[in-house]
């Protein structure tokens, strides 16, 4: 409106006194003449508009004077606030990407022909794939175990998400993976994959550990019951000696079963004990204890010498530091011949923490099973360790008890020359 009036203003300003000095025909040919330069303008304007609506969506809205300013300041406005919502918008998404991109699972999304759209760094690693290549490949080119491929089928047929898959794929070196499926947004897919390698393997250690015990626990069972069973048949024709023999040995398989469970029983309270080992321990008392039960075990067939001259005092809980320091020290007796030598020593150490020693002049350890002793059920030679009373778990309990000590063991050996297991606790331990 206002623009109208502007130019009736020009028109009246103009052509009313041309039309007054010089004559209607001159009124007449000025106005056409200001209405075609007017007509001009504003196609100049409309060009820019033209030009600039063709420009990159970021590209400035020209300036311009006259009516047409108001044009160009109203979609000045519009232009930036439609600016200010697609950087919202970039920052919603760049968001989103860094969330997928920080989740612990991995993710693919696929297209509706199956192929890589999009996945998070951790579905690379887990699947073994690239992004800068894979993207837009076929997944079940990339991914080839038969049962993935029957998984992705079996979504594209029913629609459905079949339920989630376990696979160990080539390409993800040994995982043990968890593969879920959920249908996205117009014919895509989602997979969320999950490592399962870890679970898997403790799966595998608690279900060896359950066939360890019970296979343990069999043998001396048979023995007990088989006597039991004899003895409820009628012993009538077996002398007092036979009798006696019988019933030494059912003992000796009772006694090892009792042990057995003992140190189940031990291994199960170190797991459960969240709570770190805390007292203050006398270590003179501790290791005169360990030495009387070392020389109650050996009965005199082994020289035992004690050397204590290590830091008094002990933090730590005394019942465990007693288990473990006597193991060792009862290993050292059962894998070492008569007449040999047994060393415990309690010692300080330069950067402030101590030791506690066991050296034997037994039958040492082949270094390749150094590295597997403390295993739970371990053993050098099965037969040795049971004909001795071992349970093959003396030193996993060390070594959890150490743990929790915040200990380390040290063990050093020489086939046929002798041992040495060592207990070394940082200076924080002591007192
Ligand atoms: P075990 O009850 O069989 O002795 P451990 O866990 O205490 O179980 O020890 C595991 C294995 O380590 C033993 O079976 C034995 O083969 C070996 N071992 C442990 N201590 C010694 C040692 N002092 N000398 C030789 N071998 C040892």
């Amino acid at each position: 409106m206002s623009g109208l009036l502007t130019a009736a203003v020009w028109l009246a300003a103009i052509g009313l006194p041309t039309w007054f000095f010089i004559g209607p025909l001159a009124a007449l040919a000025t106005v056409a003449a200001l209405a075609l330069w007017r007509l001009a303008s504003h196609e100049r304007q409309i060009g820019r508009l033209i030009s600039w609506a063709e420009q990159p969506l970021d590209t400035a809205v020209p300036e311009a004077g006259g009516s047409w300013s108001r044009v160009f300041l109203a979609l000045h406005r519009r232009a930036r606030k439609a600016a200010d919502q697609r950087e919202e918008l970039r920052l919603l998404g760049e968001r989103f990407r860094l969330a997928a991109e920080a989740l612990p699972e991995g993710v693919v999304i696929l297209d509706p022909r199956r192929n890589i759209e999009w996945m998070n760094p951790r579905a690379e690693m887990l699947l073994g794939l690239d992004s800068q290549s894979d993207i837009g490949m076929p997944v079940s080119h990339l991914v080839r175990e038969p049962e993935f491929i029957a998984f992705l089928e079996k979504q594209n047929e029913t629609g459905e998400l079949p339920p989630p898959l376990q696979v160990r794929p080539i390409r993800s070196g040994g995982r043990v993976l968890q593969i879920r499926g959920t249908p996205f947004s117009a014919g895509r897919a989602l997979l969320l994959i999950e490592d399962l390698t870890q679970l898997d393997r403790l799966e595998t250690v608690r279900s060896d550990f359950v066939a360890n015990v019970s296979h343990e626990m069999r043998t001396p069972l048979t023995v007990v019951l088989g006597f039991l069973e004899t003895a409820q048949d009628g012993m009538a024709n077996a002398t007092p000696g036979e009798m006696a023999h019988y019933l030494e040995t059912a003992l000796e398989y009772a006694h090892r079963m009792q042990r057995l469970i003992e140190d189940l029983l031990m291994l199960s309270s170190l797991e459960n004990d969240a709570a770190p080992p805390q007292d203050a321990v006398c270590v003179a008392a501790l290791l005169a204890g360990v030495k009387e039960d070392t020389q109650a075990l050996s009965a005199g067939r082994h020289v035992i010498t004690l050397d204590n001259s290590g830091p008094a005092t002990l933090t730590g809980n005394s019942r465990e530091l007693h288990s473990a320091f006597g193991n060792l020290a009862s290993n050292a007796v059962r894998y070492t011949p008569e007449g040999g030598e047994v060393r415990l020593a309690w010692r300080k150490q330069a950067d402030g923490g101590a030791f506690f020693s066991v050296t034997d002049s037994g039958i040492g350890i082949a270094s390749q099973d150094v590295p597997r002793l403390t295993e739970r059920f371990y053993r050098v030679d099965r037969g040795r360790s049971r004909d001795s009373g071992g349970t093959g778990l003396g030193l996993a309990i060390v070594k959890h008890v150490l743990e929790r000590h915040q200990a380390t063991l040290k063990i050093e050996s020489k086939l046929g020359v002798g041992s040495t297991f060592a207990a070394i606790f940082p200076a924080r331990r002591i007192q």
